[in-house]
């Protein structure tokens, strides 16, 4: 363990059993061997629905997921408490898709229905009249000093953004939330439409979640293999 970084920087693993869809369990994975690189310790909860939100975590992740079970977990999380807790006393949230959408005030259930969020994002989706499938390529919002990024989409949902919120990108290929702009963000609190796993597409998001949870600069790394994959991909979207 390095002296720099004594603590683990604890990552957990939102409900695998209902959110993981897309292999957004890569996101884990991608942050732990990102941190190890840079001699920084982690330490992985995979936390089952049916259990306690540890509330001293770190980072929380979350995944996609299906109708129902994005339903099941919301409810969860709200009896729980624990991960709004947690981001309210600072901890990095990064959700994605059916993850994204529940940490809005409300989100569209499998018929339509309004179903109550956690209210950790200032946004509300509801369920749009065309399932968003396909890739998304989107330009960050500049404050976040991270490169274009890319992703997969597939969903049903299109999101509002609030007063509270500002935009992760705008879009330049795909749905996104549906109004030409992709995720929100709001303090630590980062939410995306992207599948990919979106963090190993994306490593510059990766680490501005690692740059969050140590709270300041983290080393560069050697990240020539990813960025030619990343280039592949860009010139098969966008030709
Ligand atoms: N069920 C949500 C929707 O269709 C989220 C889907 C997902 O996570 N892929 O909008």
């Amino acid at each position: 363990m390095s002296s720099d970084h004594p603590k683990p920087i604890k990552i957990v693993w939102v409900y695998p059993d209902l959110l993981s869809t897309y292999g957004d369990q890569g996101n884990t994975i991608v942050l732990e061997r990102r941190a190890a690189l840079r001699g920084i310790p982690t330490q992985t909860v995979h936390l089952r629905s049916d259990e306690r939100v540890p509330v001293d975590g770190d980072i929380f992740l979350l995944g996609g997921g299906e109708d129902r079970p994005q339903i099941l977990a919301a409810q969860r999380l709200r009896r729980d408490g624990g991960l709004y807790e947690a981001a309210q006393r600072g901890a990095v949230v990064f959700a994605v898709c059916a993850g994204y959408q529940l940490l809005g005030h409300e989100f569209g259930g499998e018929e339509g229905q309004p179903v109550p969020g956690l209210g950790l994002l200032d946004i509300r989706s509801g369920r749009g009249r065309q399932r968003a499938v396909g890739e998304i390529v989107g330009e960050v919002a500049a404050e976040l000093n991270v490169p274009r990024i890319t992703g997969f989409e597939n969903h049903q949902g299109i999101t509002h953004l609030g007063q509270r919120v500002k935009p992760l990108a705008k879009v330049v290929t795909g749905i996104g939330n549906g109004d030409g702009f992709e995720g929100a963000y709001s303090g630590r609190v980062l939410g995306t439409y992207m599948h990919g796993p979106a963090l190993v597409r994306n490593p510059g998001l990766a680490d501005l979640l690692l740059r969050w949870a140590v709270g300041g600069d983290i080393q560069p790394i050697d990240d020539s293999w990813a960025g030619r994959l990343r280039e592949e991909r860009l010139k098969a979207v966008l030709g």
